[in-house]
């Protein structure tokens, strides 16, 4: 099961395209949770970011399923303290991971606005951090979604596809 959690993420539509999109990819039952994170207790103030680390520990607590797959979808800037931000962050081989669509968002580079660029690159976040907490890695195959993103551009170079051998490692799972 896959229990995706809003964090102030107001796009209900959107949420229920992905809700779908993802229980066809992973063949995995998967809902959306009707309680909303409360992301304010990660507000970093002087960075004016959000710790997602700290988010991943409250989603583990607020949904104690041990069979359930959680994913947190958030419009905040998300960080870890070693890097400027992230787009994402997952437990490898855990249960919990946490997206979101911030730099995700042509918006935010001052670009037109692309509503399908960005549900795509969401769409491609949403399965990579997934595949960690399936024990997936980073892969080098170009075009493969487990393969790491620095930059928005390196999103949209890669499919939303698990490359073949990526595939055989969870294929079982499933
Ligand atoms: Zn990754
Ligand atoms: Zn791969």
């Amino acid at each position: 099961m896959i229990i995706l959690v809003p964090i102030g993420f107001s796009a209900e539509h959107e949420l229920e395209r992905m809700r779908a999109l993802l229980e066809a990819r992973f063949s995995v039952r998967t809902y959306i949770s009707p309680t909303d994170l409360d992301p304010r207790p990660f507000l970093e103030p002087k960075r004016h970011q959000y710790y997602s680390s700290a988010i991943l520990e409250q989603l583990e607590r607020d949904v104690p399923q041990e069979d359930a797959k959680v994913l947190g979808v958030c419009s905040l800037d998300l960080y870890i303290p070693i890097l400027t931000f992230v787009f994402g962050e997952a437990q490898l081989n855990g249960r919990c991971a946490v997206i979101s669509s911030y730099r995700l968002d042509n918006k935010f580079y001052g670009l037109p606005e692309d509503p399908e660029g960005l549900q795509e690159r969401l769409y491609k976040e949403a399965i990579h951090e997934l595949g960690h907490t399936f024990g997936l890695v980073h892969c080098q195959d170009q075009g493969c979604v487990m393969r790491s993103s620095t930059y928005m551009e390196e999103i949209d170079w890669k499919s939303n596809e698990f490359c073949p051998d990526c595939m055989a490692r969870i294929a079982p799972l499933f």
